[in-house]
């Protein structure tokens, strides 16, 4: 391992292919889709002007931006895979000049018994030739608070959260530095709460000692914004870290950046307006309750007939067409678990998600030809599906609807004008989701 100072951030190389490159300051490799805009909302409300890609560009970046966020879809993966991958970002992000790497991981800090935060984390120190990192999934604002190096989810520890049944990464042990060391070979330590209560200069006191004695992956407990707040000035110089989207909020003050509604402007919207909701997740089935109440149009996608093969696409877009004039129309598969079940019994569970995906997908996609240009979708998997449908590389982030669920712009051969669009996880969102959005849209003004 080199032991490099984490002092001095140094400037990523260019390689010579990506001459006329924009330099970021802050690259950012995400384990997931919806963990990346999170991240990239938080970054945005404390004054950067954020980028996200899906996957690893093969160009360099074509905007001026502060920051950049790469979604991988690495959280699951073999460790080998997502340490491949997020080697793959970090050099394009280094190629943009990022000045310090920010690997960022769920807020339920999910891995499996093998990682995947560890051998990320030690291939990117590596890779950086830094002998120091933080660890830090705490998000006070989303109830994810550590203490004593133990993650609390709202009032509970992590291995009482329901986070222990998780059918993929479950969480069985609250205590971060043992779930870390476990993934590491580094030696694991503790940034507490009284350190970090005291501010930047004992917090980097504390830094010093740690690396005497060795160790090279610091848990740091944040129990508040303020919290973050007082971390951020002593993570100036650190080369890479590695958090939950919380750290984010102490970092953009470093590079002389303040909170601004300029750093989420986006291009004026336009175009006619559509929902497309793949979710059936609870918040999801009462933003769908909400719209219909309002009596604005909606067409049910129904799973049954898909399975028995009918053209439910062409009659979503020609039911679309003759609507879409007058307002918002929404088009959902959103169901209750009964209804679920029933296709899910004849075809299971995954092929009927795959099913449905691929339908909200060609609905979406047919939607933007018709002319939508504000397209909300929900559903974390079923916005994958609609992002790769519409050919979209990369999303310009813009300004919070709701908690973790920004609007976002951008261009694609389907919509070489520019496309607004927002996707909304699952369980976020207010109610009446699926009409403040675009009323939100339309109260921002260029300034
Ligand atoms: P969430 O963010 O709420 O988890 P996702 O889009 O990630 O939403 O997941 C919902 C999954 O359920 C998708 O695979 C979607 O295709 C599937 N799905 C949606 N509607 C139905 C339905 N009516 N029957 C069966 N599966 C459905």
């Amino acid at each position: 391992m080199t032991a490099a100072a984490p002092g001095r951030p140094k400037q990523g190389t260019a390689p010579s292919g990506s001459v006329g490159a924009l330099n970021i300051k802050l690259g950012c490799i995400a384990d997931d889709f919806t963990g990346a805009t999170d991240l990239a909302n938080n970054l945005v409300r404390a004054g950067m002007r954020v980028v996200q890609t899906i996957g690893v560009p093969t160009r360099p970046l074509g905007a001026e931006v502060d920051a950049v966020v790469v979604a991988l879809k690495s959280r699951t993966v073999a460790p080998a895979e997502a340490v491949r991958q997020s080697l793959a970002a970090l050099e394009w992000l280094q190629a943009q000049g990022a000045q310090q790497i920010y690997f960022k991981y769920c807020s339920t800090f999910d891995s499996t018994a093998t990682g995947n935060i560890g051998p990320v984390t030690e291939a990117l120190m590596d890779a950086l030739g830094v002998d120091f990192t933080i660890a830090t999934p705490a998000f006070p604002d989303n109830k994810r608070t550590v203490f004593k190096g133990y993650l609390f989810v709202g009032d509970v520890l992590l291995n009482e959260s329901g986070m222990q049944n998780h059918p993929l990464t479950p969480m069985t042990d609250p205590n971060l530095v043992r779930v870390m060391q476990s993934q590491s070979r580094r030696k694991v330590g503790l940034i507490d709460h009284q350190v970090v209560a005291q501010g930047e200069a004992v917090i980097r006191e504390r830094i010093q000692q740690l690396r005497a004695d060795g160790v090279g992956v610091a848990v740091v407990d944040a129990v508040s914004n303020d919290d973050l707040l007082r971390m951020g000035p002593a993570l100036k110089d650190m080369r890479l870290l590695t958090a939950g989207s919380g750290v984010a909020i102490g970092l953009p003050a470093n590079f002389g950046l303040l909170p601004s509604s300029q750093a989420g402007q986006l291009p004026p919207a336009s175009g006619l307006q559509a929902v497309v909701s793949g979710s059936c997740s609870l918040a999801t089935l009462r933003q769908v309750a909400d719209f219909l109440r309002t009596g604005r149009p909606a067409f049910v996608v129904d799973a049954l007939r898909l399975a028995a093969g009918d053209d439910v696409v062409a009659e979503a877009l020609a039911w679309a067409a003759a609507l879409l004039s007058g307002g918002p129309v929404l088009v959902y598969s959103t169901a209750e678990t009964q209804t679920i079940k029933s296709v899910q019994g004849l075809l299971g569970a995954e092929d009927a998600g795959l099913l449905v995906e691929r339908c909200m997908a060609n609905i979406a996609r047919g939607l933007v030809r018709l002319g939508v240009r504000q397209l909300v979708v929900a559903g974390g998997e079923t916005s994958g599906a609609c992002v790769q449908a519409l050919g979209i590389m990369q999303m310009q982030m813009g300004p919070q609807i709701d908690p973790g669920v920004p609007w976002c712009h951008a261009v694609s051969e389907l919509a070489p004008d520019g496309l607004h669009l927002t996707l909304k996880s699952g369980n976020f969102g207010s109610d009446d989701f699926f009409s403040k959005a675009f009323t939100v849209l339309s109260s921002e003004r260029p300034r």
